[in-house]
């Protein structure tokens, strides 16, 4: 219970609407915990300090191809990882309580650290969400304790209204730059684009358009991450995807657009 008096102890809940429950999966409890997910403060790490965190964290790490296990990376960081009926909307989320065991966890677990991720997740959401929660561990926990925290899929309308607008999308960075390496990211773009027959002086039309966002799909399946997190990465400020942006200057007012449709579901893709 002494999760429960932190919890009342922090005049809980400004977002209450992403209050959700979890429960085992595996029926090894017929527990379901309410949990009220609380709100994290911004890291004062800049863009730069958390792309050089997520680098070094990346190398420390066995790869799979040319990005990372990310799984393996949140085991070694003491967390269970484990797919959860979560609310509507919610993607993934975080628990760590080095206060008490966290419950309906099976015994022989890890109980402490938690990290769930939405039954409906494809690979990618799976992913990208695992890697966003860690990005919150490693730029958010800092001293505390106890955190919680539940995480909308990236774009939906209640991730733009979340209080924790800028600590989202400092996750989302971290993940980004942890499962996109910009090198490889950068090389295999230029070689798709060239595949496509699209060269650097190209205007950006409907046509290119088309051909583009099915390379942030090819890529998306080389990373195992979604078309959308692929056309981020575009954005991104690493020397290797700014060198990119310079050489393909189209490609950066094309990747931006395909977000936007993805949010507005003017493209239905597994995003
Ligand atoms: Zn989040």
């Amino acid at each position: 219970m002494k999760r429960n008096r932190h919890a009342q102890g922090h005049a809980l809940d400004s977002r209450d609407r992403y209050a959700g429950s979890y429960g085992p999966m595996n029926g090894a409890h017929n527990t379901t915990e309410k949990v009220k997910f609380m709100a994290l403060a911004d890291s004062t790490l800049n863009n730069t300090e958390i792309r050089e965190l997520a680098n070094s964290i990346r190398t420390s790490v066995p790869p799979i191809g040319d990005t990372v296990d990310v799984t393996a990376l949140a085991v070694a960081n003491e967390f269970s990882v484990r797919q959860f009926r979560t609310k509507p909307g919610i993607q993934s989320f975080i628990i760590v309580d080095d206060t008490a065991p966290i419950k309906g966890l099976p015994e022989g677990e890890i109980t402490h650290r938690l990290i769930g991720y939405s039954l409906i997740s494809n690979s990618a959401d799976r992913r990208g969400g695992i890697g966003h929660e860690l990005g919150h561990f490693y730029l958010h926990k800092g001293n505390l304790p106890v955190i919680y925290d539940a995480c909308p899929s990236p774009g939906a309308a209640k991730y733009t209204d979340a209080k924790d607008e800028t600590a989202n999308d400092q996750a989302e960075l971290f993940a980004r730059v942890l499962l996109i390496p910009a090198k490889e990211f950068s090389d295999r773009m230029k070689a798709e684009l060239n595949m496509a027959g699209i060269n650097e002086a190209d205007n950006g039309t409907n046509h290119t358009y088309i051909k583009t966002t099915k390379i942030f799909q090819s890529l998306g399946q080389r990373f195992v991450m979604t078309p959308r997190n692929i056309a981020q990465r575009v954005s991104d400020d690493d020397p290797e995807i700014k060198t990119l942006r310079l050489q393909y200057p189209f490609l950066k007012g094309i990747a931006e657009t395909y977000v936007q449709d993805v949010d507005s579901n003017r493209i239905d893709t597994n995003r």
